[in-house]
């Protein structure tokens, strides 16, 4: 097993595999790629962004299979908007930009009172 993780700065903008948002052109962003129960994976993200994935991992990952980059997806499989929101709301002073992206990219999620999770955004 091997990960890897490298800075690049974007000479295009990109899209964020973790919140979904846009890299812009001239910012910077990781690279990470690894290999996981036999299988290579990479993605592309925000550097705040992935520090708050790893933040939440034992929140949300399932222990046997790792969890998806994608944390829209992951969020909303699994809890509902007011737990998704308590648990961006504890991250926030950490990584306010990120649960920031996050946030955007779940409004509508967010704002439904009777969504449960298990909704695909
Ligand atoms: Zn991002």
């Amino acid at each position: 097993m091997f990960i890897s993780e490298t800075k690049h700065t974007a000479r295009k903008a990109h899209r964020c595999d973790y919140c979904r948002g846009t890299i812009p052109a001239g910012t910077s962003y990781l690279n990470i790629s690894g290999k996981w129960q036999g299988d290579f994976y990479s993605a592309r993200g925000h550097t705040d962004c992935r520090d708050l994935w790893l933040a939440l991992y034992d929140e949300y990952a399932d222990h046997g299979e790792g969890m998806a980059f994608d944390l829209p997806e992951v969020i909303s499989d699994l809890v509902s908007p007011q737990e998704a929101q308590e648990s961006l709301d504890a991250q926030r002073g950490y990584f306010p930009h990120a649960v920031n992206r996050l946030e955007w990219s779940l409004r509508r999620w967010l704002a439904d009172d009777d969504a449960e999770g298990g909704a695909h955004v």
